[in-house]
């Protein structure tokens, strides 16, 4: 059994939506992840199965590595196919905003959501809900979106009509944001869960596979530039690693290639805070990427340092500028932050 964690009310009113309503359009964040796809496509596959009208529609390109993933190829890409997309989210009876909390997270799209009629919910596990939806199921504590898809199905009584699909969906997204099950999960239900899909028919194994294990040669080569680059900070256990605009070129940088690599530093012995640095192509700006071990909270350092946030121990942000002011603003935060870097976690 699951405990109860979506408020009985919310389940009540979403479920009348379910039974009553046709188009639905699902959104998820910008440079969409493992999570927004996955939690995405897991609610898509289930309105299909009820035989709803339903579209998935996220702001930007997602991942190669995602593209297996059944439905992906209907995926509407907004910065792509904006004229029709908006219409989509204009004559939508609900919209689902699902692995996002505030609407400058999907960036253009933002104005046509807060602007149309739909009927809105929020299912997400983001700190700091922005009360633009008239249902809004935010739970941080929950180490995915995905596994808030498999809650909310099943506690409106539709868990036999999880297909397959969504099932290796749901997982994707339950895997990618636990980095395999290996941060954010030791929630025991988690396991429960994962059972459940296992008797959908998903095979799990070919799952890592095909997520973790698709890459390019370039890709791995990048990773090994990146890591001889690497700077660690010993005296307050931290660790930098940076992607330049002239390294993405060489080595045919391709979206999601640095997918991971912040989390790389963690593995060494003591090193408990990592950041990563990627120089955007298009704009003058940094994208920054923060992981943890432990109790350091990096959405803290986030918000302060870098015009960002998210979870305890993954958290991003962007800085406009340069690498080298970037490099500045991190060593003036792991100045603060030193003594917090440096107690022990019991
Ligand atoms: P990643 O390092 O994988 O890009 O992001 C990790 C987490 O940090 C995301 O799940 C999200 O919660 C948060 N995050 C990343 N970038 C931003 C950002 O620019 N602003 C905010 N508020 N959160 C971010
Ligand atoms: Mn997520």
């Amino acid at each position: 059994m699951l405990t109860k964690v979506i408020e009985q009310a919310k389940i009540d009113r979403f479920a009348k939506w379910v039974e009553r309503f046709d188009r639905f359009v699902i959104v998820a964040h910008v440079s969409p992840d493992g999570d927004a796809i996955g939690s995405s496509l897991g609610l898509w596959h289930f309105f299909n199965v009820l035989g709803r009208r339903a579209h998935v529609i996220v702001p930007n390109a997602f991942p190669n590595f995602l593209k297996w993933m059944p439905g992906s190829k209907d995926i509407l890409i907004y910065d792509r196919y904006r004229d029709f997309a908006d219409r989509l989210i204009f004559e939508a009876d609900v919209i689902c905003c699902v692995d996002f909390n505030t609407l400058h997270r999907i960036d253009e799209m933002g104005p046509a959501v807060a602007s149309s009629p739909a009927r809105k919910m929020m299912l997400d596990h983001h700190l700091y809900p922005e009360d633009f939806c008239h249902i809004t199921m935010s739970y941080p504590k929950v180490s995915s979106t995905s596994e808030l898809v498999f809650r909310l199905l099943c506690r409106m009584g539709y868990f036999d009509d999880i297909v397959k699909e969504a099932a290796e969906c749901i997982y994707t997204g339950m895997m990618t944001d636990t980095g395999g099950f290996t941060y954010n999960s030791n929630d025991r239900e988690i396991y429960f869960i994962i059972s459940e899909l296992l008797s959908k028919g998903i095979d799990k194994d070919a799952i890592y596979r095909k997520v973790y294990n698709t890459y390019s040669e370039s890709r791995l080569r990048l990773m090994g530039s990146i890591l001889s680059n690497m700077v660690v900070y010993a005296d307050s256990n931290a660790a930098l690693i940076t992607l330049t605009k002239a390294e993405q070129e060489q080595f045919h940088y391709v979206k999601g290639d640095s997918e991971g690599f912040v989390n790389i530093p963690l593995s060494i012995k003591n090193v408990r805070f990592s950041c990563f640095l990627r120089e955007d192509t298009e704009k003058p700006m940094i994208k920054v990427s923060l992981r943890s071990e432990g109790k350091f909270p990096c959405n803290q350092m986030a918000e302060e340092f870098f015009h960002g946030g998210g979870h305890l121990n993954a958290s991003g942000g962007e800085l406009f500028g340069t690498m080298d002011e970037a490099k500045v603003v991190l060593e003036r935060a792991l100045e603060k932050y030193k003594p917090l870097l440096l107690e022990a976690d019991e």
